[in-house]
């Protein structure tokens, strides 16, 4: 298979059957972002677990892009501390900024390496980084971001 239609494959699966779709009880924050272009929307909550871990959900609506990336992103910052999801976060950012030529760290980003392809797209990239936006959103109203140092 090639890689390409591998990649479609993951954020077909992930749009199809969500992670951590749903809605966090006694979250310590929460923000609602909205994509106007491809009216796509996301809220993210967030609260810490017993081990200073984060607990991240989301519930949405949009594009098959925006909506996988959502679930990948909860996949993979989940139980996390602030430091690594930040790590994560830039390492994502750093993907949609590489216009199709990133060759990302699969040990960081898990499934969102699917989300190469995406960053050949402008309009695209905006669906994919939203669900990240609300989450930084949501950490701050939290306060539980990272010591930034
Ligand atoms: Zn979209």
């Amino acid at each position: 298979m090639q890689l390409e239609s591998l990649y479609q494959e993951i954020i077909l699966d992930h749009y199809r059957n969500p992670r951590g779709s749903g809605v966090l009880e006694n979250a310590l924050g929460e923000a609602h972002h909205v994509n106007p272009t491809c009216g796509d929307e996301v809220t993210v909550r967030v609260c810490l677990d017993a081990d200073g871990g984060l607990q991240v959900a989301y519930e949405g609506q949009g594009c098959s892009i925006s909506q996988a990336s959502a679930s990948v992103m909860t996949e993979l910052v989940g139980g996390a501390d602030a430091a690594t999801v930040d790590r994560i976060r830039e390492a994502f950012l750093a993907l949609m900024r590489s216009k199709g030529e990133g060759e990302p760290d699969e040990d960081v980003l898990g499934d969102a390496v699917a989300f190469v392809g995406v960053s050949k797209y402008p309009a695209r990239i905006k669906c994919a980084l939203l669900p990240w936006m609300a989450l930084q959103d949501a950490q701050n109203r939290a306060g539980i971001s990272a010591a930034s140092d």
